[in-house]
């Protein structure tokens, strides 16, 4: 027989003994009125208590085992039900049990659930946000914040690594610290704006909500973070876009208003000053009208690049024409323009007036900075494959433009398409350049998910080439 422990034996006792009563009050009775000698009265009462103590205590270890079983629960809930033997009720109270720790169970897997589901809401959400506890601690962090911040990965159980840090050890910045503690102790939403410094900077704005009741979870602050970077760095381009557009057209305009100034001063009586004054006025005014009309160009298509041309154009027609209206100024600079396609080159799908002006603007260039005396080749052709950055699949329009003139450093390439940008800005002003040829170029291709691919090397000239969708 298993020891028993003290509680045990005590409750062993107390359990025996009463069912014993009734059996040990008439034995003792019978002993009482001489039907019974007291010896065998006492020996009776005994072995009636022996065989009560038997089954109470055969009872008593189902129950000693569910207690057991309850204790282990708590560690391990997944625990094995023991099996018992003796009592109906142990039974019961042990299916009550196991049902309980069912419905616990399902509770525990409901909450993970809950809590799983929640946490891919807030990953799959783009923006980097955090949740804190009511002293600024970090409760969870979306996979977004994660990343930013280059926190740890939640662990194995779910649990996050960087969970319970304070706020100050993920952002540093005192300006959001301080807003998160202002939306705790004044229980109002605060902003503020912050740069994460690195090889690349980024600017956020932080948006800090108190919940008005604290979670079950302890989250009682969301901050939520918008990368501000872009809308900065477009903020900026529009302001010096203007600032550069004016200073270009500030330029001939003070040229022409200085010549009238002395036209009507010190020239006046003389009419070969004025002739030769009246030429420059006239070369600055076409000037400023071709600013005026690529940066309008440049509006209109900024304006439609989101929309996607329809036409079916056909290429080849569109280089010819573009050669026979450049054929003038070719000839001027003593120069050709060559022109081969593949032979049943399929239609591009665009839109034909500004595909000639991307290949105007191309052999116009080519035609400037080939230098005289040259020539421009310019060649379409079908591509299998497209160039990195041009969406879409399956094969499409190629057609470069090459000229044969000084070329530029490969340095120059990525900021060739921006605004304004000349790798020479006196050479580019002196052959008329307005700097936005090749912004205009970049925009249409883009307008027609197509793509610019730009190749020099000082002294080799340089390849222009432009891929375009095929219609159909
Ligand atoms: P621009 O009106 O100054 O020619 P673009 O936007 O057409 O402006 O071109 C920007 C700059 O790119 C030019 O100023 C020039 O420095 C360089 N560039 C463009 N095309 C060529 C080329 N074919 N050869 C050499 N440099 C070129």
């Amino acid at each position: 027989m298993a020891q028993l422990s003290p509680a045990a034996a005590r409750r062993l006792v107390a359990w025996a003994v009463g069912p014993c009563l009734p059996a040990w009050a008439v034995l003792l009775g019978l002993a009482l009125v001489g039907r019974l000698d007291w010896t065998t009265a006492f020996v009776c009462c005994l072995l009636v208590f022996v065989l009560m103590a038997g089954a109470v205590l055969a009872r008593l270890a189902d129950f000693d085992r569910i207690i057991r079983y309850a204790e282990e629960l708590l560690a391990n809930p997944d625990a094995q039900a023991p099996l018992l033997e003796h009592s109906a009720t142990a039974q019961r109270l042990l299916s009550s049990l196991t049902a309980l720790r069912k419905l616990w169970a399902d509770r525990r897997d409901e909450a993970d659930a809950l809590a799983k589901s929640r946490q891919d809401i807030l990953d799959s959400l783009p923006d980097p946000f955090f949740l804190l506890d009511r002293r600024r601690r970090v409760i969870s962090a979306n996979a977004a914040a994660r990343k930013l911040f280059e926190l740890e990965r939640p662990t194995e159980g779910g649990g996050q690594g960087f969970a319970g840090r304070d706020l100050a050890g993920v952002i540093r910045d005192p300006k959001v610290l301080e807003a998160a503690d202002l939306a705790l102790a004044q229980n109002r939403k605060t902003e503020a704006q912050f740069t994460l410094p690195g090889p690349v900077e980024y600017t956020f704005g932080a948006l800090i909500v108190p919940l008005s009741a604290t979670a079950q979870d302890g989250t009682a602050l969301i901050v939520a973070l918008n990368d501000f970077t872009e809308r900065m760095k477009m903020d900026r381009m529009r302001a010096d876009f203007v600032a550069n557009a004016s200073h270009e057209l500030r330029t001939p305009l003070s040229s022409v208003l200085g010549f009238v100034e002395t036209l009507r001063g010190p020239a006046k009586d003389d009419p070969k000053a004025r002739d030769e004054f009246l030429d420059i006025m006239l070369k600055q005014a076409n000037r400023m009208a071709r600013l005026i009309d690529d940066l309008l160009s440049l509006s209109r298509i900024e304006l439609r690049e989101h929309t996607r041309p329809t036409e079916a154009v056909d290429i080849e027609g569109v280089l010819r024409g573009t050669s026979e209206f450049l054929d003038r100024q070719a000839k001027e600079r003593r120069s050709s323009i060559v022109i081969t396609a593949t032979p049943g080159l399929p239609p591009a799908l665009g839109d034909a007036q500004e595909l000639s002006q991307v290949f105007h603007n191309l052999v116009t260039n080519a035609l400037k900075y080939g230098g005289e005396n040259s020539r421009v080749e310019v060649n379409a052709d079908v591509s299998e494959t497209r160039p990195a950055g041009m969406p879409g699949k399956g094969p499409c329009l190629k057609i470069s433009v090459r000229d044969f003139g000084e070329g530029f450093a490969r340095e120059h390439i990525p900021r060739l398409t921006e605004r304004f940008y000349r790798v020479d800005n006196a050479r580019s002003r002196q052959l008329g350049g307005t700097g936005l040829g090749l912004a205009i170029v970049k925009h249409i291709t883009n307008r027609h998910r197509g793509a610019l691919v730009i190749d020099s090397d000082i002294g080799k000239g340089a390849t222009f080439t432009v891929y375009l969708p095929v219609a159909g």
